[in-house]
């Protein structure tokens, strides 16, 4: 693992590299624009660039990613790619299409060390970090899948590059990323960092607005503070999963290292364009935080803050001991949040059948 790999180098690390190795730094900007525009990574097919160079990187780095194992669809037009690591690790994805849109659910650790009760990826413990190249992986292998989808539904073969920004009906790319996946983001901090600005990057990076990344935490407030200081400009969503310390801990340990007051007073600065909101995810479960009190308390506590929240029923998994509401349980949650004047949406998690909806994702070791 001592030899660097290529994928997750910063456009600007490129450049330097490639002064090390005696090129100029436009070298440095052709590779950023091949793996990260173009998405290819195999040095061989980057044409363009002198074979001399090309043979003094290929002694310098690598540029291998995990390959995607199993494609599994689901029967509501989600798919779950499971990657198998350099290790022997798996981790997956979800690509979501939703109305002119595909969402990506992105995993950032093999496993996760949080243990919320509910979540079955956080009984797996915490396995490893991935590195941005790992993270970044995901991306390009799902780009490069929904590409040749459409390629295929055109009758046309397959230039499967950039731009990103392209809004057709059937994007021929991830339009929306969500660190949601297995792992805790802010707890792999600088590799999820780094994968950030190479996916923001406008010029030589993917070319993502920030606005459609969305960075999902169990509540690390150090990490909330530190990423509202990167300037990044990403949407932040909060697991909050309960409106009081007593309930929050049972459910999340992580509460006990900060609590409620703590958590809302990062989330409260970290920063938000004109318009943009931080996202509440909340999992309703039967009997543990899904009463007409609950809704009321956690309307209280959102109140000033620019809040959305998520309302996520409980999916079920073997041996959980937690159970979905009733519809009309959930309906009346919703409506009493609405009430009183919070946006609130119930997310019905797709690829439930395909074992990928929220807190699903636990991959066997081979
Ligand atoms: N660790 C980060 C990123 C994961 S996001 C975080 O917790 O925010 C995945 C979301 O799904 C989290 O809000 C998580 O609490 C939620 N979740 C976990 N298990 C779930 C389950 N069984 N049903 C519904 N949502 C679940």
């Amino acid at each position: 693992m001592s030899v660097p790999n290529l994928v997750g180098m910063l456009p600007s690390e490129m450049e330097d590299l490639a002064v090390e190795l005696g090129a100029s730094r436009y070298r440095g900007r052709q590779l950023a624009t091949w793996i990260y525009r173009k998405g290819v990574v195999d040095l061989e097919a980057m044409t363009d660039l002198p074979k001399d160079f090309r043979a003094a990187l290929a002694g310098r780095v690598v540029t291998a990613l995990p390959e995607v194992e199993r494609e599994t669809p689901s029967q509501d037009g989600s798919r779950k790619l499971v990657f198998r690591l350099d290790d022997g690790g798996r981790v997956s994805s979800v690509v979501m299409p939703d109305d002119g849109r595909v969402t990506l659910c992105l995993s950032t650790q093999v496993g996760c060390g949080y243990a919320c009760a509910f979540c079955l990826t956080g009984t797996m413990g915490l396995v490893r970090n991935l590195t941005a190249a790992e993270i970044l992986a995901q991306v390009l292998h799902a780009n490069r899948i929904l590409a040749s989808d459409v390629a295929r539904a055109e009758g046309l073969g397959g230039d499967v590059g950039a731009p990103y920004a392209d809004q057709s009906s059937s994007p021929r790319h991830a339009t929306h990323i969500v660190f949601m996946g297995m792992g805790e983001p802010l707890a792999n901090y600088a590799e999820v960092v780094k994968t950030l600005k190479i996916l923001t990057d406008a010029k030589l990076g993917l070319g993502y607005s920030p606005r459609r990344i969305t960075v999902s935490t169990v509540g690390l407030v150090t990490g909330i503070e530190k990423l509202g200081r990167e300037n990044l400009k990403v949407n932040l969503a909060i697991s909050l999963h309960a409106a009081s310390d007593e309930v929050r801990s049972r459910l999340m340990p992580v509460n006990r290292a900060w609590n409620l007051e703590a958590l809302m007073q990062a989330v409260r600065r970290y920063p938000l364009a004109p318009r943009q909101r931080v996202f509440f995810e909340y999992v309703l479960l039967d009997g543990v935080n899904d009463t007409p009190e609950d809704a009321q308390r956690l309307a209280r506590l959102l109140r000033n803050v620019r809040a959305k929240v998520n309302l996520i029923p409980f999916n079920d998994w073997p041996a959980s001991d937690f159970r979905r509401p009733p519809l009309a349980r959930i309906l009346a949650f919703q409506s009493i949040l609405l009430d009183a004047g919070i946006i609130t949406t119930v997310r019905w998690s797709k690829g439930e059948d395909i074992g990928a909806a929220c807190g699903q994702l636990k991959e066997a070791v081979a």
